[in-house]
């Protein structure tokens, strides 16, 4: 396909190492997997097996989110349940009374009523602090106290041994690697509380989904080094995993992927538990951002994300964050695609703001085969800003080696408007990820 495959390489080993990959999938319609409309979900997908965790960040402050290898970015405007990106700003975060509630629970579950009554007795808490355990509540301590490590264990004069509490509860961040351990709690996790069928789940399937992640760094979890890509966190009670929390690590951010449990443990809400710990883990690590994922407000099941305040949503067309509070939850209330900063341009050009111009557009069927252009995504770039990033010189892995786009035959004849053509198929990938990931990327077709 390249016009001249014998030419010097276009970059050296240090750059390509430096790159993500992503491979163009297109935009396609599906069935809503919350409000179950046949193809009331659209969105622009791509896949990777390599995106550098930087990029990834970008990537998720433009809207998108990947499940395993597969990347995708949502149409709100032509969506039933408009996906909106959410984050914490975890240097302000204030749990509320269920958040702490639900730490304290575990804590005393770990401990044991013995070694509580035991521990009062042979190491006593000073009044201080007493009265500050009573008035404050201290997220990072109150998250690691329970850990193994962290408790005190004073001679029983009675036993002369180390009072020892009821269970040993250790956690442990580890590369996304898979184990027949976590494969095992996996299936039990989607059978009893998704209640799924999971003869469907092999563990391919599962190493795809849950253990194929963003790039990760460094490559020892002992290292001091800030740490990037795809983690997860094991949560072990006396030996036996009993949970693992699925993060991406990203230099700004930690966002909440997924995260599966022991459904014997049920009880003592693991969703807020992790949340809990993995927002102290944003806060010792230097991760402004805790992300937990989409949200979406006509679903009930994901409103218990607003509780954790505050809050901040990426508006879909300006890619600036507003409070999720006051006029933006007054208007998601009223309609389901909501961009403040449109409204705001609207309203200064005289429009009426409060009309519901933006109601979500009914699906159309010939939307797959048009030209993302278009159809006019939100934040999506435009055919003028696609040409600014020069695309000729966007890489293209092809066969195993980079060359340009330019290098293909027919590059210049083709339209960035005909969805079918290579440059097509090209400028819609480039319209999406943006610029600066364009420049730090390369394509992958052809094979
Ligand atoms: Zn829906």
């Amino acid at each position: 396909m390249a016009s001249d495959q014998r030419a010097e390489p276009v970059i050296d080993a240090e750059t390509a190492r430096k790159l993500s990959l992503f491979r163009p999938l297109g935009y396609q319609r599906n069935t809503c997997g919350y409000c179950k409309s046949q193809t009331g979900t659209a969105a622009y997908y791509a896949s990777s097996l390599v995106v550098q965790p930087a990029h990834y960040e970008d990537l998720v402050n433009r809207g998108w989110r990947r499940s395993g290898t597969l990347y995708y970015k949502q149409n709100l405007q032509r969506s039933c349940c408009p996906y909106y990106t959410l984050r914490l700003d975890v240097s302000t975060f204030r749990p509320r009374r269920d958040h702490r509630k639900a730490v304290n629970r575990w804590t005393k579950f770990v401990l044991g009523p013995e070694y509580i009554r035991k521990a009062a007795r042979l190491c006593p808490r000073t009044r201080e602090e007493k009265k500050r355990r009573k008035t404050k509540f201290d997220l990072l301590s109150a998250v690691h106290e329970v850990e193994y490590g962290n408790i005190q264990r004073p001679v029983d004069p009675k036993t002369k041994r180390p009072l020892e509490p009821a269970h040993r509860f250790e956690v442990n961040i580890e590369g996304d690697s898979i184990s027949q351990a976590k494969f095992d709690l996996f299936v039990k996790y989607q059978t009893k509380v998704h209640k799924e069928d999971v003869s469907k789940w092999k563990t391919k399937d599962f190493e795809r989904f849950l253990c194929t992640g963003i790039k990760r760094s460094p490559a020892s979890a002992d290292s001091t080094e800030k740490k990037l890509g795809s983690w997860h966190q094991c949560y072990r009670l006396d030996g036996k995993l009993i949970a693992v929390a699925v993060l991406d690590l990203m230099p700004n951010g930690v966002s909440s992927v997924y995260i599966f449990y022991d459904p014997d443990y049920e009880q003592w809400e693991f969703g807020k538990l992790s949340a809990m710990r993995e927002i102290a883990f944003a806060i010792e690590g230097s991760y402004q951002y805790y992300y937990m994922g989409f949200y979406i407000h006509s679903c009930q099941k994901m409103r218990y994300k607003a509780d954790y305040r505050p809050q901040y949503i990426l508006d879909p067309e300006s890619y600036t964050w507003d409070p999720l509070d006051g006029e933006l939850r007054e208007k998601l209330d009223r309609r389901p695609y909501v961009s403040l900063s449109h409204d705001r341009q609207q309203a200064s050009e005289g429009g009426d703001s409060t009309a519901p111009t933006t109601e979500a557009a009914p699906a159309d069927q010939d939307e797959e085969d048009m030209s993302l252009f278009d159809l006019h995504m939100p934040g999506v770039m435009t055919v003028e800003q696609v040409k600014a990033v020069d695309l000729g010189h966007w890489l293209l892995l092809i066969h195993g080696s980079f060359v340009h786009m330019n290098d293909l035959v027919r590059w210049e004849e083709m339209s960035m408007r005909s969805p079918q053509s290579v440059k097509g198929i090209v400028a819609e990938l480039a319209a999406t990820l943006g610029p600066v990931v364009v420049k730090e990327s390369a394509v992958v077709l052809f094979d």
